[in-house]
């Protein structure tokens, strides 16, 4: 599994910089650069409908990863390879507001 660092803090699920929701989505199937990617599951804190459990879980440092990005170097049949990945989006407030900074073009 990868470890995570997340800043969107504005996202439901973030726990100090860490994610609870056990397993994202990240989008970007055309991707060519970290910008033309995004986390699929980011749910903005003010929107979501928070749960008892979403609000109990904890972050977890590992999680798994199921990405779109298909252009990345780190991506192996939507499975992320790297060992460690950096989710951007501090303000986010739309998954269009985040990007995976560890994205690496093959191209
Ligand atoms: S590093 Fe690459 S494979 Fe891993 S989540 Fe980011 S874009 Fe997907």
């Amino acid at each position: 599994m990868t470890i995570l660092n997340c800043s969107a803090v504005t996202c439901v699920y973030n726990k100090d910089q860490l994610c609870s929701r056990g397993e994202i989505e990240v989008t970007g199937p055309e991707a060519r650069i970290a910008d033309e990617t995004c986390c699929g599951s980011f749910r903005d804190r003010n929107e979501a409908s928070v749960t008892n459990s979403t609000m109990e879980s904890c972050g977890c440092e590992k999680i798994n990863i199921d990405c779109k990005a298909q252009e990345c170097t780190y991506n192996e049949h939507c499975r992320c390879t790297a060992s460690a990945i950096d989710i951007n989006g501090e303000n986010a407030s739309t998954q269009k507001d985040t990007c995976c900074g560890t994205f690496a073009c093959k191209c």
